[in-house]
């Protein structure tokens, strides 16, 4: 591919925000003389389980890594029912662990593992179920634990893009036997890189740190500390560790995050209210179980049933400066799994005629009155015309 310019947005997709406490906790490490895997390191993942009210926090260099050290520490090689509508780092993840992902298609409503399909699709090989908190709606997860428990299958939830999202007052990520989330760049809480694991369960939390650190049991730091330097390598690891100045940034973000929630809440109440009355223009439907964390604002664009405009709005939003964007392509239409695994297309309609209507609309926030008008009026304007 020809490299190519980027577009500069009036209004982009979404933005990371920082100020002068991010600069100055980083400056901290910089400072310190200790960059990598160290102090901050533990600082962040102590205040990440008391914000989760988990027991266990392991940080990682992203959540795809979070997804693959979840997966191989579980000893998951068999199938994994997951959703189609996801990003596709969600079944890569199954992949490398040497599972085998198994589509489900979704809930045309909320774009979520459809849960009253997830019981067919169980076989003998059967080992997991990975719910994907669909733009930061958290799935109905009273159902997908229930069938879990029934069956005697682990959950590991991909809440990369639900961080603060809840189910009945808990965090989306704290239900299964592993949570899955992602600080990457546009996501709800930003180390650039880097990831995590949740879960209560202690041994499986050891085998997650041994995997992140070459599948050592002890770090750097604290041989440092008892002044020895005897390891052993008990199994196969990979470096996944997240750098100390990335941590710095993530305790910053993190004592951010409630109030920026409430911010993510409030744009989108104002789309919500704005779209309602819109022809062809249909959010997402929200249920009473649920807290969104908005990592994205999702709309299905379909004026008189067609399926060709929702391209032209992205497009039109473009040339007006507004970042809008799709997500996700259905993992089984990307030809990597059609050839690896045979799926075709028609094979999970649900997903496939969420992925013709969607469509992003920013939503990050920093918006300010202004930009959020802006966004509403553009996208009023362009519906207003194809519905003439
Ligand atoms: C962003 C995202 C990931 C991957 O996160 P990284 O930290 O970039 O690896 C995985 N699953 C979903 C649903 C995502 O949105």
């Amino acid at each position: 591919m020809t490299q190519q310019k980027q577009k500069k947005f009036n209004i982009p997709l979404c933005k990371p925000s920082f100020n002068a406490s991010e600069l100055t906790a980083v400056r901290e490490v910089l400072d310190s003389g200790w960059v990598a895997h160290g102090p901050k390191n533990k600082e962040f993942e102590s205040l990440l389980r008391d914000f989760f009210h988990v027991g266990e926090v392991i940080l990682l260099n992203s959540c795809a890594s979070a997804l693959e050290a979840a997966l191989v520490s579980s000893g998951i090689t068999g199938e994994v029912i997951i959703p189609s509508f996801t990003m596709s780092a969600t079944a890569n993840a199954v992949v490398r662990a040497g599972a085998t992902p198994v589509f489900c298609d979704v809930e045309w409503k909320t774009g979520n593992i459809d849960a009253s399909l997830v019981e067919g699709l169980i076989t003998k090989k059967t080992e997991a179920i990975m719910p994907v908190h669909f733009a930061g709606f958290p799935c109905d997860m009273d159902a997908i634990m229930s069938i879990a428990k029934k069956h005697g299958l682990r959950v590991i939830e991909d809440s990369a893009e639900c961080i603060g999202g809840k189910w009945n007052g808990k965090f989306a990520g704290t239900f299964g036997d592993a949570g899955c989330f992602s600080f990457w760049a546009t996501k709800n809480i930003t180390t650039g890189e880097g990831g995590m694991v949740t879960t209560n369960d202690t041994k499986l939390a050891d085998k997650m740190r041994r995997f992140r650190n070459h599948g050592i049991d002890s770090d750097h730091r604290q041989r440092a500390e008892l002044g020895t330097w005897y390891y052993e390598m008990a199994d196969l690891g990979y470096n996944y560790r997240i750098t100390d100045i990335q941590c710095a940034l993530g305790l910053s973000q993190l004592r951010k995050l409630p109030d920026r929630l409430i911010r993510r809440q409030e744009i989108a109440q104002r789309y919500n209210k704005a779209f309602s009355g819109i022809p062809g223009i249909r959010p997402l439907t929200l249920v009473p179980e649920v807290y969104h964390a908005y990592h994205l604002y999702v709309i299905s664009y379909c004026p008189r049933g067609s399926n060709t405009s929702r391209g032209d709005l992205f497009v039109k939003l473009h040339e007006k400066g507004i970042g809008a964007n799709i997500h996700y392509i259905p993992v089984h239409l990307h030809p990597f799994y059609q050839k690896r695994f045979g799926y075709q297309k028609g094979d999970y309609p649900k997903a496939e005629k969420a992925y013709e209507q969607i469509i992003s609309l920013p939503i990050y926030p920093r918006m300010d009155e202004r930009d959020i008008r802006r966004v509403i009026e553009t996208v009023t304007r362009i519906a207003e015309v194809y519905a003439a």
